[in-house]
């Protein structure tokens, strides 16, 4: 059983020799034959001299050299496309995804009874703020979502073969893999972990891009928001009716009066409403356009094998 494990690198130079000194040793706990395909995401710093330096002396390392920074949904992409393992991980490199669990995660998938293994998330270690935010998407999200996907948990996790490949079916460019990897079904079971916070460097998915994948995340997996738009529009026109019949029955009786604040209120308000869902269907818009661009998810500069 050959295990490979795919790790999407950006800006990470403090943190590459302890990480993969720290991914080798528990690998080798579960097998001598395993791959760890590190996909650079357009560094500037120094971290794929340090990958290269590090592959000399563990060779079984791979590195996928993307051609510029593609976000870390695209990096992972990256990598299980490279992956030949039988049992293929997903891990971040910054160590909040403990590579000691890949062990467990392993045995749940030798037992035959599991296809995917994902890490459950009891706790989190992160900013206040932060942990806020994540907690209140993760809410939304499995409310909303039509897949009825897990709360708490993201790309750490490892699969089997076929789960992969029909993972790596769904070409997608607007991509929340947690979200595409629960719809892919299989027989899926977890592991829970206490994610730390990062110990090394910054986060490097800061609010805008954390904002664009729970925008991806919302919009791939939910049709809410495009079916708000005529539900509160259908609302709209019934709220107008009624308050129609009143304002003409008063003309007639001639009890009109010159309604200026009512008319305001209502153009304002009904204003904000139709751009708010103007804006909805944009976002629709703009997702279909992008598919239909059909843009390679990623693009490869060089495969150091
Ligand atoms: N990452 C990446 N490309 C990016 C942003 C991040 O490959 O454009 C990598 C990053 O190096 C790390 C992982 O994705 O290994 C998760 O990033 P981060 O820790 O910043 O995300 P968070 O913990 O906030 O989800
Ligand atoms: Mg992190």
């Amino acid at each position: 059983m050959k295990i490979s494990l795919v790790i999407p690198i950006y800006n990470e130079e403090l943190l590459i020799d302890r990480l993969l000194e720290e991914t080798v040793k528990s690998l080798k706990q579960i097998s001598e034959d395993f791959e760890i395909i590190c996909v650079d995401d357009g560094s500037k710093d120094e971290s794929l001299n340090k990958l290269s330096e590090y592959k000399k002396k563990e060779p079984r390392i791979k590195v996928v050299v993307l051609s510029r920074n593609f976000g870390h949904q695209a990096a992972y992409t990256a990598g299980l496309n490279y992956a030949k393992g039988d049992f293929v991980g997903m891990m971040d490199g910054d160590l909040q995804d403990p590579p000691a669990l890949f062990f467990d995660m392993n045995n749940l998938l030798t037992t035959g009874n599991y296809d995917v293994v994902f890490g459950h998330r009891k706790g989190r270690k992160e900013k206040f703020i932060k942990r806020i935010v994540i907690l209140f998407f993760h809410k939304i999200f499995s409310r909303l979502s039509n897949i009825n996907a897990p709360a708490n948990v993201g790309n750490f996790s490892m699969m089997n073969r076929k789960a992969l490949n029909a993972f790596l079916n769904l070409q997608e460019k607007n991509r929340y893999l947690p979200g595409l990897r629960y719809f892919i079904g299989f027989r899926q079971g977890f592991v829970e972990y206490e994610r730390p916070d990062r110990q090394i460097g910054e986060a490097k998915m800061n609010f805008s891009r954390l904002f664009k994948l729970a925008l991806d995340a919302l919009f791939s997996f939910s049709k809410i928001p495009i079916r708000l738009c005529w539900i509160i529009g259908l609302l709209g026109i019934l709220f107008s009716l009624g308050g129609s019949s009143i304002v003409i029955y008063k003309k007639l009786i001639g009890d009109a009066i010159s309604g200026w604040a009512s008319i305001l209120v209502s153009i304002y308000f009904l204003g904000s409403v139709q751009l708010f869902f103007l804006g909805i269907v944009g976002e629709y818009i703009h997702r279909i356009f992008v598919e239909t661009q059909n843009r390679p998810i990623f693009i490869v500069r060089e495969f150091l094998d």
